[in-house]
């Protein structure tokens, strides 16, 4: 089993190959010979070669956002799409009017699109909390009556419309899953959504054994 996340020697950055620890992936070096030529497939060279000419054109000089649109130009692609959380309806018109700026033509589409009640997906309070509701709060109650997130028709009305690349910006845990599954078009993720940090996810990350330690523990609901 693979744990780069534990390594401290990091050979595969250093290039010190005699210090690999036991379980390291590079002890099979005839698997990344082979997945090179993953590289080379047409559907996969430039697009590769042209994140790596975007990471390093705009090295901590580029917010993302400057990202996308640089690497969209790059490639040449004309019409992009963004599937968005309705809480971020704002920052989506923003982002359409930043994009139109620099002359895509945009697509976007709501997590509501559709308007369907949750219950029509088997999402009740019995199935989400078969503990009972009881403790819950009022705000957590009436988030099940809201409209279903549509991850799904998000993804296949940008299919639709022909967009070139989809922009992900701030669909939840999981409905951002099956919108990156079924969009046609390469995905890329703009902004994560996380109501608590003001979306900033790495916030939990760097401070989980201080401020977030008591937050980051499960089983609380
Ligand atoms: S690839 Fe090998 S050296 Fe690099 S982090 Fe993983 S285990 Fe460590």
């Amino acid at each position: 089993m693979y744990t780069c996340a534990n390594c401290t020697i990091h050979a595969c950055k250093t290039g010190q190959r005699d210090k690999m620890p036991q379980n390291c992936p590079m002890r099979d070096p005839e698997f990344f010979e082979r997945l090179l030529e993953e590289y080379e497939k047409p559907e996969n060279h430039d697009f590769f070669v042209c994140s790596s000419a975007i990471e390093a054109m705009g090295y901590c000089q580029w917010p993302r956002l400057r990202e996308v649109v640089e690497f969209a130009r790059r490639m040449g692609y004309a019409r992009l799409g963004i599937g968005f959380c309705s809480g971020l309806r704002k920052e989506a018109a923003i982002v359409d009017r930043v994009l139109r700026s620099n002359g895509f033509e945009v697509v976007s589409v709501i997590c509501k699109a559709g308007g369907i009640p949750k219950k029509k997906v088997g999402v009740t309070a019995e199935t989400v909390f078969p503990q009972g509701t009881d403790h819950l709060r009022p705000v957590q109650l009436e988030l099940l009556d809201a409209p279903m997130c549509n991850p799904i028709a998000q993804a296949q009305l940008l299919n639709k419309a022909g967009t070139q690349l989809n922009i992900c910006l701030g669909l939840c845990v999981g409905h951002d899953s099956l919108f990156y599954k079924y969009s046609q078009a390469p995905v890329t993720t703009l902004v994560a959504k996380d109501r608590v940090t003001g979306h900033n996810p790495a916030a939990a990350i760097c401070y989980a054994d201080t401020y977030f330690a008591d937050r980051l523990k499960g089983g609380s609901l």
